[in-house]
């Protein structure tokens, strides 16, 4: 078979390989920690369950319009003008099987031959995959650890030039748990303004902020214009298999994503857009309790990090993904470099976590744990790895 020449530069999302190979080893009768998935552990609220299958009972099993249905896409207008303080109205928001096809099809419709989009990187993989498959230039922006994984601004500053169309931020970021500063955002926004850049600011995890109250880029004059904020139901309400996410961008780039919308899922789940409705307007208790739980997790994986010598490991501020530093390690093991560390790590001690590397290139020396697992399972990863570290000499 002959493939088209794109499919060359798609990337992909090494979260699945890791999680395939993990039950590859269950199936043999080995037991895995997982945390190399990025997902809650908590089941969705019983009042969003209830209200999809009151849907379904009552016959949203049809098609529905390619942006999403009305009432959802106005509650999330008044969500969005609620925590972000701007005000946004229904046809700005377009809804998608999940977050995901937001970068893609903002990607998609902002950037194409001869364009540069930057990217964090480390960064959620997909965004380089899709800058490259679009045919754009994919422009790397370090975040490293001695800037606490936050943007480095005189970097972002000399990567931008004419043909940059599109700048993606994330904060809190996956996989690094780091949150850009208000003076960090003034300083990006400052710079997309001067260039007209638009800005993909991925914010699936805003409500995962542990310290600091959550900022948003669209917050600044002359933003809103600019801005595509992409969040979603997957991480806040634990609902990633139901497959349902937004992007909140200005009108017009709204109408071009519900065209490609039409052109590949035709419309989201009607009777899963019908329980967005409740998760937003019905009660937040189990959400915040779920993410009081990940605060208690990310303490106790980063204390545990830090005790395992040669490791080190700074304390994220929000997601639920720490980034700790293990260069010392891969050196003392001989490996030949962080992934063959993270493979011999499931293989000799049953602990499923990434490479830094399938975040990027900059990602060389760091392993990313998911901590969206219970305090036990990170109890019994840290000493498997503490062990199997020792044998390292
Ligand atoms: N953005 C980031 C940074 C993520 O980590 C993820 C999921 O892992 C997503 C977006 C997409 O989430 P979903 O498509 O499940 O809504």
């Amino acid at each position: 078979m002959r493939l088209a020449e794109r499919m060359s530069r798609l990337g992909t999302e090494t979260a699945f390989e890791v999680l395939v190979r993990a039950k590859a080893l269950e199936a043999q009768g080995r037991e895995v920690v997982h945390l190399e998935i990025g997902e809650p552990d908590f089941d969705t609220p019983a009042n969003i369950i209830e209200a999809a299958c009151r849907a379904l009972r009552e016959g949203y099993t049809h098609y529905g319009p390619s942006a999403g249905l009305p009432e959802l896409r106005q509650t999330i207008a008044e969500d969005m003008t609620k925590s972000r303080g701007v005000p946004f109205n229904a046809n700005q928001v377009v809804v998608t099987p999940g977050g995901k096809p937001i970068m893609f099809f903002v990607i998609m419709a902002l950037a194409g031959s001869g364009d540069e989009v930057i990217y964090p990187n480390p960064g959620f993989p997909i965004y380089e995959s899709v800058i490259n498959f679009a045919g754009a230039k994919a422009v790397p922006l370090r975040l490293a650890e001695d800037r606490e994984f936050r943007v480095n601004i005189d970097e972002l500053r000399s990567k931008v030039n004419p043909r940059t169309r599109l700048l993606i931020i994330n904060s809190p970021h996956n996989p690094c748990g780091s949150v850009l500063s208000q003076e960090d955002l003034k300083a990006i926004a400052e710079i997309a303004i001067k260039n007209d850049i638009m800005v993909l600011s991925d914010e699936i995890y805003c409500r995962m902020q542990y310290e600091g109250e959550f900022n948003s880029i669209t917050q600044f004059p002359g933003m809103p214009e600019r801005t595509i904020v992409l969040d979603g139901f997957s991480k806040t309400y634990a609902m990633t298999g139901w497959r349902m996410g937004y992007g909140v961008m200005p009108e017009p780039l709204a109408a071009q994503v519900a065209k490609l919308a039409t052109n590949v899922n035709s419309c989201t789940a009607t009777f899963i857009q019908v329980a967005g409705v409740e998760a937003i307007r019905g009660p937040q208790d189990q959400s915040y309790k779920m993410i009081a739980s990940f605060q208690e997790r990310r303490d106790a994986i980063v204390k545990g990090l830090n005790e395992i010598p040669g490791v080190h490991c700074l304390l994220p501020k929000g997601a639920f993904y720490v980034f700790p530093n293990v260069e010392e390690v891969v050196k003392r093991g001989k490996f030949a470099n962080t992934k063959a560390f993270a493979d011999w790590l499931l293989q000799e001690a049953g602990v499923a976590a990434l490479s830094g590397t399938a975040f990027g290139e900059y990602g060389e020396g760091y392993l990313r744990f998911s901590y969206a697992n219970s305090l036990e399972n990170i109890g019994k990863a840290l000493g498997r790895m503490a062990q199997a570290v020792e044998k390292l000499g």
